[in-house]
Parts: C-alpha cells; sequence; structure tokens
C-alpha cells in the first residue's frame, strides 16, 4: 500500500489490484482519528491503524456497504455509516464475499456499523462533517473537512480520470441533487474512494459529461 499525505492532516492509503485502484483515508483531527473505509480486509486495516495517534479515538466510517470499503471492519472502534448502509451489509455480505472472494487480503469479519445516522453529523472540535450523498449507492455519505477543505466523495466519482463518472445504482436525478450539494460547499480539493487526487472542478466536469 502507498502512502501519500495530502494537505495537513489526511493521510491517503493507495494500492493498485489488478486494472483498479483502491484508497482508503486517516484524517488526524484535533480530538480524533478518523478512518474512511476500511478495504479488503484485516491485512488493510492492521496498515493503516500503524498511522494512528493512539492517544485519540479512533472513529471509523464507511462510505457505503461495498466489500472492498467495510471487509477491513474491526469490532476495535466504533463504525459510522448512514441507516441503510447496515441494512445492505446484512442483505448483501455473502453475494459480495462469494462474488469477490478473490480480493479479500487477511481475514474478514461481518462487523456493521453500531452508529448510524439519516442526513449529517457533525463534530465539531475536529471540523469534520458526515452528510447523506446518494448517487453510487443509495446509502452512499461523503465527509468534509473543513480545515483542510477536503472532500471525501466514496465512489460518487469514477474510478479513474477517464472515467469521472460512477457507476450509479440510484437514479441520475438522485446524484444530480448530490453533485449540486458538493458544489455548494467550500473545498478545493477531492479525493474518492478509486481516483487520484482531483480539484473541485471534477464536479462541474461530471456534471457536464453525465
Ligand atoms: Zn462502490
Amino acid at each position: 500500500m502507498e502512502v501519500k499525505q495530502i494537505k495537513t492532516r489526511c493521510l491517503m492509503f493507495s494500492q493498485k489490484i489488478d486494472d483498479w485502484d483502491l484508497n482508503a483515508y486517516l484524517i488526524k483531527g484535533e480530538k480524533r482519528n478518523f478512518i474512511i473505509d476500511t478495504g479488503l480486509g484485516s491485512e488493510d486495516f492492521d496498515f493503516i491503524k500503524k498511522f494512528i495517534d493512539n492517544r485519540k479515538k479512533t472513529i471509523i466510517i464507511n462510505t457505503h456497504f461495498h466489500g472492498d470499503h467495510i471487509w477491513g471492519n474491526t469490532k476495535k472502534y466504533p463504525i459510522i455509516a448512514h441507516r441503510l448502509c447496515r441494512k445492505l451489509i446484512l442483505e448483501n455480505w455473502d453475494a459480495m464475499l462469494s462474488d469477490n472472494r478473490q480480493y479479500v487480503n487477511g481475514n474478514v469479519e461481518k462487523v456493521l456499523p453500531d452508529i448510524t445516522f439519516d442526513s449529517e453529523l457533525y463534530f465539531e472540535e475536529d471540523k469534520i462533517k458526515l452528510f447523506y450523498s446518494p448517487g453510487h449507492t443509495i446509502d452512499s455519505i461523503s465527509v468534509i473537512d473543513e480545515i483542510d477543505k477536503i472532500l471525501f466523495a466514496g465512489d460518487n466519482i469514477g474510478d479513474n480520470e477517464e472515467e469521472i463518472i460512477p457507476k450509479l445504482y440510484c437514479e441520475k436525478s438522485t446524484f444530480l441533487e448530490t453533485l449540486k450539494i458538493y458544489e455548494k460547499l467550500d473545498f478545493d480539493t477531492c479525493v474518492s474512494g478509486h481516483n487520484t487526487v482531483l480539484k473541485k472542478d471534477v464536479i462541474q466536469k461530471i456534471m457536464e459529461k453525465i
């Protein structure tokens, strides 16, 4: 796994799997460590874990229910996700694992999010906001770091720089509403589950292309 520092307090963990890339993130907040997505199993998570500041609380965030974002989930830390994410993990667990078992890295345990929300959740001391952003999937959430002005868009950005439009398991109109919310937010850097580090203008580009 490759580790890259983005701005002042965010680490990006990237790995190449066959012909696709997978990212997870760590935000070192004032009071808490936020791990955004947990990769393909315990090996991925244990790698990320080495970078956390153990004097602070740690929170895991699952951007959506897909296996490549939740298979590293552990009972060791609280896990936050959208209410529907918990439900979709339960419903899809067996199928996701049997269809994609070749990608598992280490052990995989069915650990469900224990803190769920509907519209948004704000960590005041850390200036970190989680909000509902359906599009790629109906349970997708995004995170904004108000200090570093980074949007973590989950899989709402396509998989690489040529393919900026994501796979949509929602109505296109739902995704467009989310893009409009993104446009109004104050950030300049946009990162996601599979693409590279992009600028805010990627949102406009997706709107033009879609
Ligand atoms: Zn996905």
